[in-house]
Parts: structure tokens; C-alpha cells; sequence
């Protein structure tokens, strides 16, 4: 199997079968933001222990590459610090910006690498990061 085919291979395994789908009950962070470009919407909703992040979960529409972002970012921040969240957050843009990134780092996230060949899909693969950071500002 290609590198490309197992990158679209998850993309579309996060797609079908979203991790993290659902609601929190009392969320310490709530965010929400679209993409009216492709009419992509995600809200996250948190909880935190101090620093990291207890529990996340989203919910959402639109297109794949949009809402398997969600899935894999929701996925790779749990349990996380907020520092080292924006780091993470912060070499996933690198790499839809097709600058260099730590690829070690992004683990699944790296099958959404391609979309820098596509500018107009930049905004639903980053329409998650927006939220995420909107979400850590909110957090009380
Ligand atoms: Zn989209």
C-alpha cells in the first residue's frame, strides 16, 4: 500500500467512524466555529485537570477533511498540556502550510499532509485548530 493510500485510508476511517463524537455534560471549554467556504461546522467541548485536558469531545458536519481533523486532533490532544497542545497545534499548521514538521509528533494527523496541495481545503483542516484555540481562551 502507498503512503498516499494509507493517508486516505484513515482520513476516511476518522470520517466513517469519528472518535471523541459526542457531548460533555459540563464542560469546562466550549467552542464553535465554521467554514462557510465548504459549510463545514465543529463544536469542542472540554474538560481540564489544571493544565491538561481531562476529557474532549465534538460534534459537527461537513466534509471529510474537516470532520476527521476533528476526530484525529480531538484524539492526539487528550491528556495533553496546553503547551504542548499549541506546539502540536502549531506544527500541524506548519505542515498544511508545507512548511517542515515534526512529523514524530503529529502521528495519524500526518495523513491530513496532502491537503497543502490544496489550498481551498486548508480552512476545513484548520477549521478544528481555530475552535481548539477559541476553546482554550474560553477555558475558565
Ligand atoms: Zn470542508
Amino acid at each position: 500500500m502507498s503512503l498516499e493510500d494509507l493517508f486516505k485510508e484513515i482520513i476516511i476511517e476518522h470520517y466513517q467512524h469519528p472518535k471523541n463524537y459526542g457531548h460533555i455534560e459540563h464542560p469546562d471549554a466550549k467552542a464553535d466555529g465554521s467554514n462557510p467556504l465548504c459549510g463545514d461546522e465543529i463544536t469542542m467541548e472540554l474538560t481540564f485537570d489544571g493544565n491538561t485536558v481531562k476529557n474532549v469531545m465534538f460534534t459537527g458536519n461537513g466534509c471529510s477533511i474537516s470532520q476527521s481533523a476533528a476526530s484525529m486532533i480531538t484524539e492526539a490532544i487528550k491528556g495533553k498540556t496546553i503547551d504542548e497542545i499549541k506546539k502540536l497545534m502549531s506544527e500541524y499548521m506548519n505542515m498544511l502550510e508545507g512548511k517542515d514538521y515534526d512529523s514524530e509528533l503529529l502521528g495519524d494527523l500526518e495523513a491530513l499532509s496532502d491537503v497543502k496541495r490544496y489550498p481551498a481545503r486548508v480552512k476545513c483542516a484548520s477549521l478544528s485548530v481555530a475552535v481548539l484555540n477559541q476553546a482554550l481562551q474560553d477555558k475558565k
